[in-house]
């Protein structure tokens, strides 16, 4: 078995940020201490908080008066910022930046009277906190046919945001749909898909083409981990969501194979290892890494958390 290390991979400026700061205000202000939603989506890192006294919550009302509120890496919605200041609670915002570009966005293009329409999953949490910042804006898409179904009171002033982890085919298949129906819409200055998102992609796009299966380290709610796993099936690849090494099923492989294998922005890379040393175990699989493009960028840690780094 031959293994190919995907790169980038797993940990971006927005996760490491977030994980960075939580760490930071569990030194600072000891446990309990309270985050709103998973601070990012992936099983391992939010157990790994849970252990250290970590609660995370849906609902504010289960954080007492006072206490430590950490916002997550997607963000929230004006309204639980409202409602965080009326219950005295004291926190902190570790939202990726580039997920705030995309509030902003929204805050902008909605003064200036556009109907905005987002592209991405209903329900995920960064969505509901960019819909969250213009509820009565934002139409939400999520297939190039909701786009036909969209109705909007002037055409002439529609304009688009997209979440930050879409994958960019399906992002680029719909916008296009979209300037097919409404030839004046406007959109960001600059691309809302990540850089992590994107290099993710762009890698697979490439390795998946000499892998006989792709393994993609992340969590089943990671948004940008889903994407990663199907565009590797796009290439007629099998591919794998896999949590870490205890859903890897042995039988999926004869022994033979070229393993691709990536993580999700939100996955450690110690789990990544902890798969790869399986198959090398099983398999005698050797590993080479592959860097499709080189990622430094750094997010600063929230304003409360800088002095203590
Ligand atoms: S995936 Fe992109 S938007 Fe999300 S936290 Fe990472 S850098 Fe930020």
């Amino acid at each position: 078995m031959r293994i190919i290390l995907a790169g980038p991979r797993g940990f971006c400026a927005g996760v490491n940020m977030a994980i960075e700061s939580l760490r930071l205000a569990i030194e600072a202000f000891g446990t309990p201490l309270y985050v709103y939603h998973e601070i990012v989506h992936n099983k391992w890192v939010v157990e790994g908080f849970m252990r250290q006294g970590v609660v995370f919550v849906d609902d504010l009302a289960e954080v007492p008066e006072g206490a430590h509120l950490l916002y997550s890496a997607h963000g929230a919605p004006p309204e639980i910022r409202q409602q965080a200041a009326q219950r005295g609670l004291q926190t902190i915002d570790a939202t990726c930046p580039l997920v705030t570009k995309v509030h902003l966005e929204a805050v902008r293009f909605a003064r200036k009277g556009y109907t905005i329409v987002l592209i991405g999953h209903a329900g995920h949490d960064e969505v509901v906190g960019t819909m969250g910042e213009a509820p009565g804006a934002i139409r939400l898409v999520q297939t190039a046919a909701d786009v036909d179904r969209l109705e909007v009171t002037d055409p002439s002033k529609v304009a688009y945001l997209t979440q930050t982890t879409l994958s960019v085919d399906d992002a680029a298949e719909i916008i296009a749909r979209l300037r097919h129906r409404f030839p004046q819409i406007v959109g960001p200055a600059r691309e809302d898909i990540c850089y992590a998102t994107q290099n993710r992609q762009e890698a697979v796009r490439v390795l998946a083409r000499e892998a006989d299966v792709v393994l993609v380290v992340g969590s089943q709610n990671s948004s940008n981990s889903q994407r990663l796993a199907e565009l590797a099936r796009a290439q007629n690849v099998r591919a794998r969501l896999i949590d870490g090494p205890a859903d890897i099923d042995l039988t999926w492989f004869s022994g033979g194979e070229t393993v691709a294998i990536t993580a999700g922005a939100s996955a450690p890379e110690n789990v990544v290892q902890q798969c790869v040393a399986l198959l090398q175990e099983r398999f005698g699989a050797t590993v080479e890494s592959r860097m499709i493009r080189l990622e430094d960028l750094r997010f600063p840690l929230p304003k409360p958390l800088r002095k203590q780094s």
